[in-house]
């Protein structure tokens, strides 16, 4: 498997992405807003594009489609609940659907409510995984919930899928917030010494280009919405909403901590 990352350069920040199978140059593009890039670095490896997959619904995520299908003829997958909400799906999935890239890419489809309702990732069959979260998980941050979504569902995603994938899963997100993600991550807890040395590396040196790609293991260190039971977490926490509870549950942190970066 290929992956390509693309940066859009756009004001939402998007990332955009190719995958590729190396043995038939067979690729998907994932939410291609800026298909004209897609395009172009398809055509400069020599891949074609026969698959394009929409993470969710959004316009940042959805709004290529249309040039991408017309320039290409590749057919659109994306969540089987979305087809009233994204135009022209021939494949709608559901977790534990297998997506196929040429003759050696395979992609497992897991269904993560939360951002929106009819959110997917994809996960690929590699021996290190990568995972293609849209809009779930972000770089040291987690998506937000008022373009259609829940807090308690996007918990649920956090805790019974994303936290039992191998910690050596590499993480592809939507956008680009890991320097505004690290910011919230050290608010909340300030002594927090890897984030504060990857936010001082990334002040110096972030080229959303070749951005970092972090693993699962990085962000449990990294990103707040994996840190539920961190002491110091809980105890600013307590500080926003003095009636938390001694011994909060996971799930009260998560969802306090996103109300909070609401208004962050
Ligand atoms: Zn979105
Ligand atoms: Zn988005």
């Amino acid at each position: 498997m290929i992956v390509e990352q693309i940066w859009t350069g756009n004001a939402y920040r998007n990332f955009n992405y190719l995958i590729a199978c190396p043995e038939s140059g067979e690729a998907m593009a994932i939410d291609p807003l800026d298909y004209e890039k897609c395009l172009g670095l398809a055509k400069d490896r020599g891949w074609e594009i026969t698959q394009i997959l929409n993470t969710h619904e959004h316009g940042d995520h959805t709004g290529g489609n249309k040039p991408m299908i017309e320039a290409t003829g590749a057919r659109l997958l994306a969540h089987k609940n979305a087809k009233d909400s994204i135009d022209g799906i021939d494949v709608g999935l559901a977790a534990g659907d297998v997506v196929h890239v040429g003759r050696s890419v395979e992609l497992l489809a897991l269904d993560t409510p939360g951002h929106t309702m009819s959110h997917v990732c994809l996960l690929s069959q590699t021996d290190t995984p990568g995972l293609f979260c849209g809009d779930t998980l972000f770089n040291a941050g987690a998506g937000n919930c008022h373009g259609g979504g829940h807090p308690e569902q996007l918990y649920e995603t956090f805790s019974q899928q994303l936290n039992e994938l191998p910690e050596s899963t590499l993480v592809y997100p939507g956008h680009d917030y890991i320097t505004n993600n690290l910011e919230f991550t050290l608010d909340r807890e300030p002594g927090n010494s890897s984030a504060a040395a990857l936010l001082e590396d990334l002040k110096a040196n972030h080229d959303p280009d070749h951005a970092l790609i972090t693993s699962l293991a990085q962000e449990k260190e990294i990103n707040a919405f994996f840190r539920l039971t961190s002491p110091a977490v809980i105890a600013r926490l307590r500080e926003a909403f003095p009636d938390l509870p001694d011994d909060p549950s996971a799930r009260e942190v998560f969802i306090k901590l996103r109300e909070l970066r609401n208004q962050w």
